[in-house]
């Protein structure tokens, strides 16, 4: 697809307000809702994607030291998927859905649901995924016939300079505007009136966003954080266990939404899972993690600071070695956790797996209800009445037996937080609902 330069001018002076009132403009046009229209804008995203992989997976690499394949899979492929599963469904999303109408309203009376565009909506992405979190949400927001601002987070540098320029380079101005920025241009977008705010980052910010949307009624998702807990039962296989909790947890150095925060196991189990989490992390890094190539790198120097802090809420059973100099934190197991201490009391979102010992499944259930609603909720079980027990007597976002990560990977879940983790849902048909209005149409004949 030939890229369009409209958007090349946009100019970082133009005010907040000019942004969102041109965008807003193309709106009121009604160019934005035909189905044509947005199977075209998703096709452009689509290209930007395919067309500039190389220099995306060089940027991710010069943020986070993402390993191309690892990049390539979680920051390409899976919003490429994602494009392809709304440009297969959308015309289907599309069509209104007949409702049944009761026969006291006599039989030529019909009813339908449709759905119908917001208007203009801001995306504001994190750091961690700075691609995949900054598109995946504008692919339901193009889908559903809106005009977008996206706001790159300004702390993953290399990446979001690509994407922005990318985005302006494939986006008519009118139609998408990039707004980069930290702290203060943010604030800025936040005092105009959106018609839906899609905040992706953590829960200080997300009540400022939601307070600033409050002021205009707008509606908003907030994909947060949390700490997630895995209970790993008696009946797991130690080393299965401890092999795809290392393979899921540690990639991205652990800077993952939905990572494992911390193990909840009988003091037995705990035991066997230390030496099985070692000898699976040497498998998946090697013994000397700094020089794999596989291993990522914490963002900068102030979450490399609070990640070391929280290295002291406990022992060091495998890891532990830090390298400021170079952002390394080895993949690391803390043991003897003081539920009262920073490691227990706020998110990880880092290379640090707390193993926490419990006497049984019933406090391993109470343990995770006494503290805030987390976004995932992991278990490795053999047990059918034990999974049973987890989904239906504790509250999440969402859940995965077995692999960490695969309830955000399954096409067709819904994915969002609950309470402190966030909310609202996207990804397919959950984002295309999130960014419409869902209309009630009743047509009551004349004649
Ligand atoms: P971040 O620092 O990049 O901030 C996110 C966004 O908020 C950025 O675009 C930033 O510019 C903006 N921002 C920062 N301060 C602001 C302010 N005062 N007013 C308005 N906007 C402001 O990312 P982060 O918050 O460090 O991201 C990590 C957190 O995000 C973790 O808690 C993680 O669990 C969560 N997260 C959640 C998901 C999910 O899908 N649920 C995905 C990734 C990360």
């Amino acid at each position: 697809m030939s890229a369009t330069t409209a958007n090349e001018s946009t100019s970082q002076s133009e005010t907040a307000a000019e942004v969102v009132g041109r965008l807003r403009a193309t709106f009121n046009t009604g160019v934005t809702r035909p189905l044509d229209w947005r199977v075209s804008q998703l096709q452009r995203l689509r290209a930007l994607l395919v067309e500039n992989e190389k220099e995306l997976l060089e940027a991710l690499w010069a943020d986070l030291r993402k390993n191309a394949a690892e990049a390539k899979m979680q920051e390409i492929d899976l919003t490429v998927r994602e494009i392809d599963e709304t440009l297969a469904n959308l015309e289907s999303w599309l069509t209104p859905r007949p409702v049944e109408v009761p026969a006291y309203f006599g039989p030529a009376t019909t009813a339908y649901t449709t759905y119908d565009p917001l208007g203009v909506v801001l995306v504001i992405a994190p750091w961690n995924y700075p691609l995949h979190l900054l598109i995946a949400p504008i692919i339901g927001a193009l889908a559903a016939g809106n005009t977008v601002v996206a706001k790159p987070s300004e702390i993953s540098v290399h990446t979001s300079a690509v994407a922005s320029r990318l985005l302006r380079q494939y986006f008519d101005a009118d139609v998408l505007a990039v707004v980069e920025g930290g702290a203060e241009e943010t604030t800025a977008l936040l005092a105009q009136r959106f018609d839906h705010i899609f905040y992706t980052g953590n829960g200080t910010v997300g009540r400022i966003v939601m307070a600033a949307a409050a002021k205009n009624l707008t509606p908003v998702t907030l994909e947060l954080g949390g700490k997630s807990p895995v209970y790993v039962a008696p009946d797991a296989d130690v080393d299965e266990t401890a092999k795809r909790l290392a393979g899921v947890k540690f990639g991205n150095a652990g800077q993952q939404c939905i990572a494992p925060d911390y193990i909840l196991a009988d003091p037995a189990t705990a035991a066997a899972l230390v030496p099985a989490l070692r000898a699976a992390l040497e498998a998946e890094f090697s013994a000397t993690p700094q020089t794999s190539a596989d291993y990522g790198r914490i963002i900068n120097e102030r979450h490399f600071d609070r990640i070391a802090g929280l290295l002291e809420s406990g022992r060091a059973a495998v890891g532990g070695q830090h390298d400021r100099d170079d952002l390394f934190i080895a993949p690391t197991v803390l043991t003897d956790v003081d539920p009262a201490s920073p490691a227990m009391q706020e998110e990880i979102f880092g290379p640090v797996l707390v193993v926490v010992e419990v006497e049984d499944l019933d406090a391993a259930i109470a343990f995770i209800n006494e503290r805030d609603k987390p976004l995932a909720l992991y278990a490795f079980t053999t047990s059918e009445a034990t999974k049973s027990r987890l989904v239906n007597e504790t509250s999440s976002g969402g859940v995965a037996w077995g692999q960490p990560a695969m309830q955000l990977l399954m096409p067709g879940l819904p994915f969002g937080g609950v309470g402190e983790s966030g909310m609202g849902r996207y990804h397919g048909l959950y984002s295309f609902e999130t960014f419409s209005h869902l209309k009630g149409v009743a047509d009551v004949p004349l004649s």
